[in-house]
């Protein structure tokens, strides 16, 4: 079993005999990216189509996949990287104009094609969620240090609990309400931050999926990224493709099993992923946007699994912020299968779900 963020990949069967099987595990995205792929076998001695370097190059493909999605599109931290751009030119326009209270200066930014469509699906999420989901944080995010990478912080995730006048600072440049979209781009407030980290797996297992159909010798894979997973094509033997939900509360056990076909997406989002613990409260890395501290609902884990991974990532971190009756109400709104986790191990689940989660006793 490879565990990956709150997931893990469970291989049973084998590949059959005209099918080789293939796992590898390697890091991206600030995190573990686990791929299992099998690669049918070419008749003839072709050493160019023979599975091996089909496997590895394959492999390969989805490693720059990740890491290109990464520099050059998403990560904010990335000079160059289009996020990064968009948050450089809204962030040297506050600090040369200032703002005036009560008066909102839009700054606008081309996007490109790719970006834009990210972007317009995320902001109907955030309207469906009525802003539980908001990629505007990038001022609250990095106060609470949430991947631990500023440079104040020792490497873990969170220097400490910001005081409350930074976190409304914050708060205050953030919303995605006050986003405008135009033809080419979006118009921003001046100072506001984006931050695309509840997204950015899901689109990296929605890339990866698009290669994996490029490629007709890729029978079958199971791709996680971190809490996020593809699963594409089929087993040689045709049985479902298993992906293991990690317990909130147990490390290094498991809630249970997902029985999934080939076209599936999982997002899982929790609280015991990035947090530490300060006098018994616990602080983790999702954000409620409406108060600028962690989100605490009644939940600890959100799994949810739809034909998209951008949404599928989108909507896990957003029913989290919501809590489960929310929760449940917004995963049915995008007809995705979700098990929500409430603290004390109560299970909620949409009809779909129940038919393919099985509890590990
Ligand atoms: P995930 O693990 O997919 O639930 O995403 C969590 C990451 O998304 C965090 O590390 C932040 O970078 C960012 N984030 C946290 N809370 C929110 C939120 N409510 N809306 C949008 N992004 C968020
Ligand atoms: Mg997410």
């Amino acid at each position: 079993m490879a565990a990956a963020g709150g997931l893990a990949v469970v291989l049973c069967g084998c590949g059959g005999p005209s099918v080789r099987q293939q796992t590898s595990v390697d890091t991206a995205m600030g995190t573990i990216v686990s791929q299992t792929l099998y690669v049918e076998e070419a008749d003839g001695t072709d050493r160019e189509a023979a599975p091996e370097s089909t496997m590895e190059s394959a492999c390969a493909t989805v490693m720059e996949i990740v890491k290109e999605l990464e520099q050059r599109e998403l990560s904010w931290r990335i000079e160059g990287s289009e996020v990064a751009r968009i948050n450089g030119l809204a962030d040297e326009r506050d600090s040369e104009e200032g703002q005036s209270p009560g008066q909102e200066k839009g700054i606008a930014v081309s996007v490109s094609p790719p970006m834009r469509d990210i972007l317009t699906q995320i902001w109907q999420v955030s309207e469906d969620s009525g802003g539980a989901l908001d990629v505007t944080l990038g001022r609250l995010s990095r106060l609470w240090n949430l991947d631990g990478r500023e440079e104040s912080g020792d490497g873990t995730a969170f220097s400490g609990v910001p005081a409350d006048g930074q976190i409304q600072a914050a708060l205050d440049q953030t919303g995605y309400g006050r986003v405008g979209f135009w033809e080419d781009g979006i118009t921003l407030p001046p100072g506001m931050q984006l931050d695309l980290g509840a997204v950015g797996k899901g689109i990296a297992c929605d890339r990866i999926r698009a290669y994996l159909l490029s490629q007709p010798q890729i029978t079958g894979a199971v791709v996680a990224v971190g809490g996020s997973v593809v699963t594409y094509g089929q087993k040689s033997d045709g049985s479902p493709w298993k992906v293991a939900i990690v317990h909130p509360r147990e490390e290094g056990n498991y809630l249970g099993l997902l029985s999934l076909t080939g076209e599936q997406f999982v997002s899982t989002s929790g609280d015991y992923e990035r947090y530490v613990m300060v006098d018994g409260v616990r602080y983790h890395h999702i954000l409620d946007p409406a108060t600028g501290y962690p989100a605490c609902s009644d939940l600890c884990s959100v799994t949810v699994v739809c034909g998209s991974g951008l949404l599928a990532d989108a909507l896990s971190t957003a029913c989290f912020v919501l809590g489960s009756e929310q929760g449940m109400g917004l995963a049915e709104i995008y007809g995705a299968e979700a098990l929500l986790v409430e603290e004390d191990g109560t299970m909620h689940m949409t009809e779909g779900m129940k038919m393919i989660f099985s509890a590990l006793e």
